[in-house]
């Protein structure tokens, strides 16, 4: 990245594991500040402390925040300082079913994390950006976003809206300097899989069909890699699979 990310104010959503806790080290590394939130303080505070004493140079606030809570969001947004960059990274898959047996509940919990939340995160964030004429949105959706599968309706289709809400917010900030860029896994390995097949490897092994899927690291490289380029490289969009996934 040239040096292009050291000093600066990255914010991650979901930095308590998987994608988000990989993208918090990759950023360290890179000698970036870190504002690590997620629901979960403990897993925060251990991540802080290890990487605080792995880069004694870098900064990291810990932030407990439910993305869902708008009002909360925006509170504890007033003491984030100047955000360089955003990662709307928390989110989450329940109750893969079929469209008929899926429950209000966890149809209300993926719409109002992977999409409601992350519009609370933008909408406390980007005037800051567009204040400073400055800033970078990272925006994780998920190849779910463009190819929808069976017992995945509403997964897939929170996903769709995070591309639509990257695409529109490309065009209200075209005449600024901020970046807006949307990154797409395919099959990573998190504990967003275990929870996707229950812990059932035998289900997992089923779907996974042999392929080996990604780790968080293969998609933290790829958001660094994003966020490190020069102001004004804007790479809009990516999609990154395991080599055997297509
Ligand atoms: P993990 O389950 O490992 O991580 C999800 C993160 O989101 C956790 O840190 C969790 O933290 C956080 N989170 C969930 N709900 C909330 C909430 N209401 N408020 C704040 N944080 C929340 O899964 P991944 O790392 O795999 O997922 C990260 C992103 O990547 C998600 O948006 C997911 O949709 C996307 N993705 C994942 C793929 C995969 O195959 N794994 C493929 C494509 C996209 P906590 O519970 O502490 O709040």
């Amino acid at each position: 990245t040239g040096g292009r990310l050291q000093g600066k104010n990255v914010l991650i959503t979901g930095a308590s594991s998987g994608i988000g806790e990989a993208c918090a080290r990759h950023f360290a590394q890179a000698g970036s500040n870190l504002l690590l939130s997620a629901r979960r303080k403990d897993r925060l505070e251990k991540l802080k402390g290890e990487l605080e004493s792995r880069h004694p140079n870098i900064k990291v606030s810990t932030f407990e925040l439910d993305v869902r809570n708008r009002s909360k969001v925006q509170a504890t947004a007033t003491t984030f300082g100047d955000v360089d960059v955003l990662v709307n990274n928390a989110g989450l898959v329940i109750g893969l079913d079929k469209l008929e047996d899926i429950s209000e509940e966890a149809m209300d919990t993926m719409i109002d994390t992977n999409v409601k939340g992350l519009v609370h995160v933008t909408q406390s964030v980007l005037p800051g950006m567009r204040a400073r004429n400055k800033g970078h949105i990272i925006n994780i959706g998920s190849v779910a976003g463009q190819q929808a599968y069976a017992n995945g309706s509403i997964y897939c289709a929170s996903k769709a809206a995070v591309a639509s809400i990257t695409k529109a917010l490309l065009y209200e900030t075209v005449d600024t300097a901020i970046r807006i860029s949307e990154i797409n896994p395919g099959m990573v390995e998190t504990e967003f899989s275990l929870v996707r097949f229950r812990g059932d490897k035998e289900r997992a092994d089923s779907v996974y069909k042999g392929l080996q899927p990604l780790d968080g690291n293969d998609i933290a490289e790829t958001v660094v890699f994003v966020a490190g380029r020069p102001d004004h490289v804007n790479i809009a969009e990516m999609l990154v699979f395991p080599v055997n996934q297509a």
